[in-house]
Parts: structure tokens; sequence; C-alpha cells
């Protein structure tokens, strides 16, 4: 279905950013560009129509990864864009508010490089 060249990584946390980006090169993934927040991301999206996939954290000042993909859906230009969720809790009721909003697929941080990839698989 997808093809996944260009990444768009999102998260407020520099580090978590890094650690994220890290994984995404250990599974091949290379071509990798990073927002700190939800507004952040819709600016570089418009910036770089060449991204094939969001990757973002849940909760995060300005906007949070929850708007930012309500925002994205509600777009006539980004609502098909392949969109994982990142959140730090395993909770059901957030991954199932996520998959409502239109996310593809959620990781739960920390993600190893085999969970990554196994959802990169899926949106294939
Ligand atoms: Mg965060």
């Amino acid at each position: 279905m997808a093809i996944i060249n260009k990444i768009l990584a999102v998260d407020d946390s520099s580090t978590m950013l890094r650690i994220v980006v890290n994984t995404l090169n250990k599974a091949g993934y290379n071509n990798v560009i990073t927002a700190e927040n939800g507004q952040d991301a819709l600016k570089k999206l418009m910036e770089n129509p060449d991204v094939t996939l969001v990757l973002s954290d849940w909760n995060m000042p300005e906007m949070k990864g929850l708007d930012l993909l309500r925002a994205i859906r509600s777009d006539d230009k980004l609502k098909g864009m392949p969109f994982i969720m990142v959140t730090s809790r395993n909770v059901k009721e957030d991954i199932l508010e996520a998959v409502k909003a239109g996310a593809n697929d959620y990781l739960v941080k920390p993600f190893t490089v085999e969970s990554l990839k196994e959802k990169m698989d899926r949106l294939k």
C-alpha cells in the first residue's frame, strides 16, 4: 500500500527524537526529518511534500499528536498520509482514540527496531 520514502518523526523531547531517528536508521530508514510538536510538524509537511509517513509522539506542547493527526485527516492534501502514533503509556483508551481519529498504527515507547519494522511492514 504505502511506499515509505521520507519519514517525519515528531517528538517534543530532543532525546526521544534522537532515539526514534536512530531506531529508524537501524531499521533501514535513513531519510528522516524531525519536528518538535504538532504545529512544527504541519509546517514541515507543507515544506516537504515528499514525506510518506508521520511517526508522532502523543504528548507535546503547542499541538498534541492526536490534534496533529486530526489536522492531517481533515486536510485535503494530507488526509491519506500514513500515521503511526507513539505513546508512552500502553493504555487501551488512548490507542482506541488514536485509531478512531485515523491512526494507521501505534507504538509504545520505548520500542525496538523489530517492533518498528513490524509496524512498518504492516503499512505496506
Ligand atoms: Mg512528549
